[in-house]
């Protein structure tokens, strides 16, 4: 019954991004079905009028197919298994994959809570969400420049961010020296798919399943960002109220323990 509500919601979330994801395709096929069509017309003319509008159809499907692939890869990835883990120890247990990662021409400052914060999340979703974040960083500072990772406590009012609830939260915030974004990047870049990476190099798709992973932890995403000066990405996570005697330590230390 369990892996069957799994399923369910997995399908939920794959049915709320095919509204998107139909739109994008859309447009993917007009450019396709545009070159061709024009490519037809000249096929008489000259050369390279033509090779341009059918290097624009190849363009078109090869977008389509990455993007079918994108979402066959999200449909059949892994359910969430949410535990209790310390959100401070899971940051301070990534650092030394960020720092090797990103590599020796970014600095990254840790500036993290000391104290435990307990948090019920799918702890595999916690570190892809902190490795994406760091990515997407790396990408904005073209691979120079200083990212800083913070954790603090705080008090919030209802809505002061996005849809959160009144309550106190960590704050899990990662900040890049960057190109920042526009409003209209800000605005959308946690619809699926929407991207302003090259083919191959952008899925889209990371800030909108850190979107998903905030929300449904109980807890809320927000942007903050300067053109030119850079990007500050905040995660808010609620303390859990689980029992003690459910703690995992940390998804490393608590694999180990059951060898
Ligand atoms: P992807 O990184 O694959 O493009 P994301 O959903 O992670 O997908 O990000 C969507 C878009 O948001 C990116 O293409 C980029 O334009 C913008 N973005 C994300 N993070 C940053 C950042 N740290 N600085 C500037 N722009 C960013």
């Amino acid at each position: 019954a369990e892996a069957q509500l799994r399923q369910v919601q997995k399908m939920e979330a794959v049915g709320q991004l095919t509204g998107g994801i139909a739109h994008d395709f859309n447009n993917m096929l007009a450019v396709v079905v545009g070159g061709l069509d024009l490519a037809r017309r000249r096929i008489d003319g000259p050369r390279r009028e033509l090779l341009g509008h059918l290097t624009n159809a190849m363009e078109g499907a090869t977008r389509a197919a990455a993007l079918t692939r994108r979402l066959l890869s999200f449909a059949r990835s892994e359910p969430l298994l949410p535990e209790r883990v310390d959100a401070n120890e899971l940051i301070g247990s990534m650092r030394e994959l960020l720092d090797r990662t990103l590599g020796e021409s970014i600095v990254i400052d840790y500036r993290l809570d000391e104290a435990p914060w307990p948090v019920f999340v799918d702890s595999h979703q916690f570190e892809n969400a902190l490795l994406n974040l760091a990515l997407n960083a790396r990408d904005a500072m073209s691979g120079k420049g200083k990212l800083t990772v913070r954790s603090r406590n705080v008090r919030l009012a209802a809505g002061e961010i996005g849809d959160i609830r009144a309550g106190e939260y960590l704050r899990i915030a990662v900040s890049d020296t960057g190109v920042g974004m526009t409003d209209e990047v800000r605005e959308r870049a946690f619809e699926p798919f929407f991207t302003t990476k090259e083919v191959g190099k952008g899925t889209g798709l990371g800030l909108s399943q850190i979107f998903g992973f905030a929300h449904q932890s109980g807890g809320e995403i927000g942007i903050e960002s300067i053109l030119g000066e850079g990007t500050t990405v905040s995660i808010y996570l609620p303390r859990t109220e689980v029992e003690e005697d459910k703690v995992h330590v940390h998804p490393a230390s608590a694999a180990m323990a059951e060898e």
